[in-house]
């Protein structure tokens, strides 16, 4: 039996890393992520499996089939545009349950030993060999520690993004002395944890302070920066994954946790890099702090013009080469099919049409790429924007479908801006940008964007999927 479980082990792992491979690529990610589920059913039964006589099946049955009515649920439920949201609640989740292993883990020895808040006295060292020595009490600690954060982390992130809690930066003064403070109660408790963990308070405490970390460290960041904070949390729920693997001494754990705690790092890289923000500075100066967060450093001058989807129709029946940049607000329109049949429309008038994907654009890491995917927009006419960036002074139209935040040339043009420095598409370098929104209202990051008074710019107002359909429209009246 000890063989089957390590080869379902070995068969699980191998299964993850495909299928992580797998979801690097579009054409591939639909099987990478079918790949992965299965190696996780395979994963979960043989953990059954291999604990089968010192557990009740009925609960663990019933469990998984709430668990999986939950996800069930949630697939045909949760909207594409709160997929970001339910992202950040599977990382804070991820991280619960981590937080839940090492606890398990602990209150089982102290039960054993009568160890609580009214310790009786108990041998230290006995204590720390019922946890399985003072390496295991580490991981213990390290679980609940990393599990805690990511999970009050991801709570703060989930209310940011849905707009329950201010999607700005929260700050306060003595913040960084406070958070400085926390920091080093929690480094004393882990030390004293591990050297002696029969003191329960000590777990106790240090389960508050890493939900207060949680807190603190997510709540100071905003605006634009949260896209590196999702896959920082992201990364942290598989690291409290592999220290829960350490806990139980479940390698499948370990390396699958590894497997998300590096990916998630990378991820930040990219998020950083697509940013131009070191990690420091994401974590510890709180976006736009100190600086204009409304209208950036300069104030807009001019005017923003608006046009007709007839109108426009006139000058994209015209154009040669149109770059389509789709944000947020083509997310919450649902435009993404649209959207390709005007791309097709345009290509079949002759014009050579390209779609120019942002890192951040959107609500979450390859959010574009997934909605242009799921409208069957082919792979190929995807383009980076340092691709793009280069050439965009000979395209005829940019047409810039809600986003904001991604086209922004304050980040070039203001050095006062909180945003100067992270690169952006350049719509406005395009012959004719026409930029596709219901209002003048700012994006994600609550700053002006002076893209809308540029003097080739024209606002088209209204619903993008409306707007869209309506352009198309022209097209298809004009052949019929
Ligand atoms: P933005 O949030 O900057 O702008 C989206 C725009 O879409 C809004 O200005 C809104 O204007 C418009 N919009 C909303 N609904 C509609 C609709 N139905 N039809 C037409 N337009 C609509 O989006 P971007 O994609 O440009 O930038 C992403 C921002 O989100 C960045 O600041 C990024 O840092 C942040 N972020 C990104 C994450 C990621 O992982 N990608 C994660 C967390 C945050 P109006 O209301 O006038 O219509």
């Amino acid at each position: 039996m000890i063989y089957l479980i390590v080869v379902a082990y070995i068969v699980s792992a191998i299964m993850f890393v495909f299928g992580l491979k797998m979801l690097g690529r579009a054409t591939t990610a639909r099987r990478g992520n079918g790949l992965s589920s299965l190696g996780m059913l395979i994963a979960v039964m043989a953990t059954v499996l291999s604990i089968i006589d010192s557990i009740r099946v009925e609960w663990v049955v019933l469990a998984a089939v709430i668990g999986a009515g939950i996800g069930v649920a949630a697939s045909r439920l949760v909207k594409m545009t709160a997929m970001p949201e339910m992202v950040a609640l599977f990382n804070g989740f991820g991280g619960l349950a981590s937080l839940l292993v090492g606890w398990g883990t602990f209150q089982a020895a102290a039960d054993r030993f009568g160890v609580g808040f009214q310790t009786q006295a108990v041998d230290p060292a006995q204590f720390t060999q019922a946890l399985g020595g003072g390496f295991s009490a580490a991981t213990i600690y390290l679980a609940i520690l990393i599990g805690g954060v990511t999970f009050t982390g991801s709570i703060i992130a989930w209310g940011k993004l849905s707009e329950v809690v201010t999607s700005r930066p929260v700050l306060f003064p003595l913040q960084q002395v406070v958070n400085a403070l926390v920091l080093l109660a929690i480094v004393a408790g882990g030390v004293w944890f591990t050297v002696a963990p029969d003191q329960y308070w000590i777990a106790v405490a240090v389960t508050g302070l890493a939900f207060v970390l949680g807190i603190m460290a997510v709540i100071a960041i905003g605006g634009a920066d949260m896209p590196v904070v999702i896959s920082l949390l992201n990364s942290y729920s598989g690291l409290a994954a592999c220290a829960a693997g350490f806990v139980i001494s479940n390698n499948l754990l370990i390396i699958t946790g590894a497997l998300v705690g590096a990916s998630g790092i990378v991820l930040t890289s990219i998020m950083c890099k697509a940013m131009n923000r070191s990690l420091t500075n994401v974590l510890f100066s709180g976006f736009g702090a100190g600086g204009g967060t409304t209208a950036g450093g300069k104030g807009i001058q001019g005017e923003a013009k608006s046009m007709s989807t007839e109108d426009a129709y006139y000058i994209l029946e015209a154009a040669r080469s149109v770059i389509v940049i789709p944000g947020y607000g083509m997310a919450v329109a649902q435009a993404q099919h649209a959207v390709r049949e005007l791309g097709d429309l345009l290509e079949h008038n002759g014009a050579e049409v390209k779609y120019a994907i942002h890192p951040v654009a959107g609500r979450m890491p390859g959010h574009m790429n997934v909605l242009l995917a799921e409208a069957n927009v082919p792979y190929e006419q995807l383009a980076e924007m340092d691709d793009v960036n280069p050439t965009m002074e000979t395209v005829d139209v940019a047409i810039v479908i809600g986003a904001n935040d991604v086209v922004n040339p304050a980040a070039r043009e203001d050095e006062g801006s909180p945003i100067y420095g992270m690169p952006i598409i350049n719509a406005d370098s395009a012959r004719t940008c026409f930029v596709l929104k219901r209002s003048m209202a700012s994006g994600f990051a609550g700053i002006d964007n002076p893209l809308f008074f540029k003097d080739n710019s024209y606002m088209i107002f209204g619903d993008a999927k409306a707007t869209v359909e309506s352009m198309a429209g022209e097209f298809k009246e004009s052949a019929a």
